[in-house]
């Protein structure tokens, strides 16, 4: 498959989980892919040596760093942004600098990310988020500050969307129910609950988001703009 032979596309948090899948989806169609990571160096190495792809250590809470990051890739034809933070607990007892770093992350990163792939984006390009089935759904306690910044993204998405489409640019946000990583894995002691709340009671593989951000990135998708794709076996039916 050569879906994307050629295209300059860049991941945001691309290490591991649901990121490393949609690495591993645009390099096997023949893109030029790079991707953000941070502290698995090790894992980082041996996707970029698997997929050769180049593998960049930048904080996505490092405004400037992920700025310059994004500019230096110059015409990104699609830029992912995966890289996101969890942090569940009672709001009360939780530590307020944990929770402002995972806005950082999984907020004003987004943002910053999006308008500056933006400015040298070619016409047509592809500017897609991984939101989250919590931004929509949040069927159990301690999950508030995480939800609080999917449902962000939503807004940003729409907005995003109106900004740049007469450049025919597509802003989407993916939204991931369970799904098999390090964040939720499917062994995991919150794994029947998380089924619980499923019509198909099992954890989404990260190949199954890649492969529909794939979707979203091609040329099909040229009319999907401003919209939230739900991936999530039912969890927010
Ligand atoms: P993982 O925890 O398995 O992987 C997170 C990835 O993001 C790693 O590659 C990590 O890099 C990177 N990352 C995290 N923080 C930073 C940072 N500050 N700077 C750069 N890279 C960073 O998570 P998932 O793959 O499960 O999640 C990916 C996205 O999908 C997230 O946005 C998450 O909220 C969302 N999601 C996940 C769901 C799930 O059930 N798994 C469900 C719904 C949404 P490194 O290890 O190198 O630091």
């Amino acid at each position: 498959m050569n879906d994307f032979a050629g295209k300059n596309v860049l991941v945001l948090g691309g290490s591991r989980g649901i990121g490393a899948a949609i690495v591993r989806r645009f390099a096997g169609g023949g893109a030029r892919a790079a991707f953000t990571y941070l502290g698995s160096s090790d894992a980082a190495l041996a996707l970029a040596k698997e997929t050769g792809s180049e593998a960049l250590k930048v904080d996505s809470a490092d405004r400037k760093a992920l700025i310059k990051a994004v500019a230096d890739r110059g015409a990104l034809d699609v830029i992912v942004i995966s890289a996101g933070a969890l942090v569940m607990g009672d709001p009360l007892s939780l530590d307020p600098e944990a929770v402002d770093r995972l806005i950082d992350v999984n907020v004003k990163a987004p943002y910053h990310a999006a308008v500056e792939a933006a400015r040298r984006m070619p016409d047509g390009g592809r500017i897609v988020v991984i939101g989250s089935t919590n931004g929509d759904r949040i069927p159990f306690a301690g999950g508030a500050a995480y939800a609080l910044s999917k449902s962000a993204m939503q807004g940003m998405v729409r907005g995003l969307a109106r900004d740049f489409g007469a450049r025919g640019i597509t802003v989407n946000a993916i939204q991931p129910g369970p799904t098999d990583s390090d964040m939720n894995p499917a062994s995991g002691p919150m794994a029947e609950t998380m089924h619980s709340f499923m019509a198909i009671k099992r954890h989404i593989r990260p190949s199954e988001i890649a492969d529909y951000v794939a979707f979203i990135a091609g040329h099909q998708a040229a009319m999907i703009t401003g919209s939230l794709q739900m991936i999530d076996g039912g969890f927010a039916a």
